[in-house]
């Protein structure tokens, strides 16, 4: 058999060496053999392969044809075919490179928790293995192949029923070598716990409402939205583009998606629409289903792992054509994927904060350009980011400048009433005398009211008279939130509870008084004020556990007078009968020390004051603030996106900042200060030193939040217009020896400065 200069030949012959990313923190590839030169793995295929004293997940991502001096066997082979698909590993490596982070932990990141192969795969005997490993007559020729220590191996996991596939790396290295070749031969097989439950469950996702899918009453479509759906439908299908949908809360953009996407699917391709905390926006989900049936997977974030599993295999084989998900769905196996919606681009949970950090929104981009598609930025307050693309011609935005509402299209948006708390002073800044008899008149009308305070819990910190005291949580530098109706105090940034304390810890006196106001002390206060109401509160402490769809129906069907909230209330929300929003404390997150404070306030206030006036009746906002002339504020009340983007793109280029800049933080940290000082600094002498001119280095310093879950936070900040130099000495920071316990993990693109 000559096979010499065949492509055949080249492939196998080529596919021995596997070159494997391992699910860890390094960013190094490494050569493994296939001890069965048969069969070809094909790329982005889930394997087990030894590691150190380790044995632990990796990912095919390549072939070589050049041997290590020292080279190990995978032991398994998972599951059958790639466990991702040709253009999610294209993105992983885009990923892996932009974010410096290694590719192994990208590729992980992008599997659905529990189809990663976890420490629960187990091997057990087939019946052919048992009959082996009992010495009987040997199964048929496959036998023969089998080796004293093959048969040894067998006759101890008969013993043993089963054993961990992890477990069996670092036990019995030998052995583990032989593993795939026992399973090939039908010897040995590999069950993981969580696989074992799924087969019943499957039918769980997407199964429903069949008949709401069949004929929904479908709106026609205002001229804007018209224009909007065309200036799409004629992009779709001609290659990449990235529209920024522009609208107004409620102008009609989820129309105008769910239209796009069934005119793709009728032409079989497929969509991906990412949501911030689907948990938080079911309706959304809802309005999907309810148009699609069947045809629509749902990765809530609060599926157990096996419907979330079964859900990327049928997006996977092509069974369902659109997924809808929050930010780790930008890596879900759609097929033929040629539209991609990210719903209030400007949401900050599309930024992954841990581990592997990335942002879906640029993510999405990126997806669709390289699967030749289209990416939809919705947001009625786009980002600065996303406002300069547009500014560059990179994105093209289309307007929605009205209500789709017919009821409400041709009213303006709701005025927006300052309230000077200087001259109307009120008890905790909570409710000034003019916003309080604004409520009551709403009250008077029947009509709905949201009260708007982004901070939950009762007191936001407890001190003591006596002798200034101030409660703090163990692991974090941070005061711990007073939260009444649980019963106890909890740290915001790690979620570790106290018990509320009668007596101060330090001086042993009672005098312990909670100071600054959250959503509770609200809720309390206007139960007291206006007792005729009903009164609720929307937060993570009141919507957790399905509490949320409750809450929400309860504002539909008006049996809620007033809704009192954190952010929660500014997302989404469809409410016909809330006509006035008050704005309690902007100030707050205006004057916060992070240069997208005066951004992010604005675009929350703007979202929140969306809620109000979206049907039949007029709204009204109301601001109450110590700084009525700051631009956020002023702009907001001219309902001015435009301007203050104008504004604030200002600002940002004369400070040096994102847009116009791009930063990386360097994040340090260690259980104790000195090592993560020490740290940062040797980080700050790699950055210096391999930074020219075009990029500046900033620090080290303390972190503003400078311990958090026990460890201590320092901080060095990278910044260029150039970005691969500003990259090149982003990684150099990666090259800085680290003593045991020390993390460093380098942020390209940040968004929080704590
Ligand atoms: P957005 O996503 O911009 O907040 P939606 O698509 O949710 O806006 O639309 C807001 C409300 O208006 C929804 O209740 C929707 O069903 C309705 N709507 C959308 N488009 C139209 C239309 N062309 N005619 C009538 N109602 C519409
Ligand atoms: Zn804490």
């Amino acid at each position: 058999m000559d096979s010499s200069g065949t492509l055949a030949d080249k492939v196998v012959g080529k596919h021995k060496l596997l070159e494997v990313a391992v699910a860890l923190p390094v960013s190094d590839l490494f050569t493994y053999r296939d001890p069965l030169s048969e069969r070809c793995i094909p790329l982005g295929t889930q394997v087990i392969v030894p590691f150190g004293r380790r044995t632990v997940t990796g990912f095919v991502v390549g072939y070589t044809e050049q041997a290590p001096s020292e080279m190990r066997d995978i032991v398994e082979v998972v599951g059958e075919g790639p466990a991702l698909d040709e253009p999610v590993l294209a993105l992983c490596r885009w990923a892996a490179a932009y974010y410096l982070a290694p590719l192994g932990e990208v590729l992980g990141a992008a599997l659905p928790r529990g189809e990663r192969a976890s420490s629960s795969r187990r091997m057990r005997l087939t019946k052919a293995g048992q009959e082996a490993a009992s010495g009987e007559t040997p199964a048929g020729l496959a036998a023969m192949a089998l080796d004293a220590g093959d048969r040894a191996f067998l006759a101890r996991l008969k013993k043993s029923r089963t054993l961990s596939v992890v477990a069996i790396g670092r036990s019995l290295p030998a052995e583990a070598s032989r593993v795939p070749f026992l399973v090939e031969r039908g010897f040995v097989e590999i069950v993981d716990a969580i696989r074992g439950t799924n087969k019943g469950r499957k039918a769980d996702i997407g199964k429903v409402q069949l008949e709401v899918a069949k004929a929904p009453s479908l709106p026609t479509l205002n001229a804007h939205q018209d224009s909007a759906y065309a200036a799409l439908l004629s992009a779709l299908g001609g290659g990449y583009a990235t529209f920024v949908l522009q609208g107004v809360t409620g102008s009609g953009k989820t129309e105008v998606y769910l239209r796009l996407i069934a005119e793709a699917r009728k032409r079989g391709l497929g969509a991906l629409v990412l949501v911030p905390e689907i948990a938080l926006t079911p309706q959304l989900a809802e309005r999907f289903r309810a148009r699609f049936g069947d045809d629509v997977a749902v990765l809530h974030s609060a599926l157990p792992p096996a419907e979330r599993i079964a859900a990327w295999r049928r997006l996977r084989k092509g069974e369902v054509g659109i997924a809808v998900g929050a930010r780790s769905a930008v890596f879900a196996p759609v097929r033929s994927l040629a539209v991609i919606v990210v719903d209030e681009e400007h949401d900050g949970s599309f930024k992954q904060e841990e581990g592997f950090r990335y942002h879906a929104r640029d993510l999405a981009v990126m997806r669709a350009s390289q699967s030749n598609g289209l990416a939809i930025l919705g947001s009625a307050t786009p980002c600065l980011e996303t406002y300069r693309n547009v500014l560059l011609g990179r994105f093209r935005r289309l307007l929605l400048p009205t209500r789709a509402n017919p009821l409400a299209a041709n009213r303006p948006l709701p005025p927006v009433e300052l309230i000077d708390l200087r001259r109307h002073p009120a008890p905790d800044g909570l409710l000034s005398p003019p916003l309080s008899l604004a409520v009551d008149l709403t009250l008077s009308m029947g009509e709905q009211t949201i009260l708007f305070l982004n901070r939950r819990g009762f007191s936001t910190f407890v001190h003591c008279r006596s002798c200034g005291y101030v409660l703090r949580c163990k692991a974090c530098s941070v005061s711990l939130t007073l939260h009444k109706a649980q019963g106890h105090l909890l740290c915001h940034y790690c979620g570790s509870t106290e018990k509320i304390c009668e007596v101060c810890p330090q001086c042993k006196t009672p005098g312990l008084e909670g100071m600054g106001s959250g959503t509770e002390r609200v809720e309390t206060l206007v139960r007291q004020r206006f007792p005729q109401a009903r009164v609720a509160r929307l937060d993570r402490d009141t919507a957790d556990g399905g509490r949320l769809e409750a809450l929400l129906s309860k504002v539909h069907a008006s049996e809620i007078d007033i809704l009192i909230g954190t952010q929660m209330v500014t997302k989404g929300h469809d409410f016909a009968g809330v006509t006035l929003v008050g704005i309690l404390q902007p100030d707050q997150g205006i004057h916060l020390p992070d240069f997208r404070a005066a951004e992010r306030t604005f675009q929350l206030m703007e979202q929140v004051a969306g809620r109000a006036g979206r049907a039949a009746r007029p709204g009204r906002i109301m601001v109450q603030t110590y700084c009525p002339d700051h631009p956020a504020i002023q702009f907001l009340k001219q309902h001015d996106y435009e301007g203050f983007v104008r504004d604030e793109l200002s600002n940002r280029e004369s400070a040096a900042y994102p847009p116009f800049w791009r930063m990386v933080a360097i994040r340090v940290d260690a259980p104790d200060e000195r090592s993560a000082r020490e740290a940062a600094s040797a980080a700050a002498c790699y950055a210096r030193a391999a930074a020219d001119s075009a990029v500046r280095v900033l620090g080290p310093s303390e972190a503003p939040i400078p311990r958090l879950r026990g460890r201590s936070r320092f901080q060095v900040w990278l910044s260029s217009t150039d970005r691969g130099k500003l990259l090149t000495v982003a990684r150099v920071t990666q090259r800085v020896p680290l003593p045991r316990g020390v993390r460093l993990e380098v942020d390209v693109d940040p968004q929080s400065v704590l």
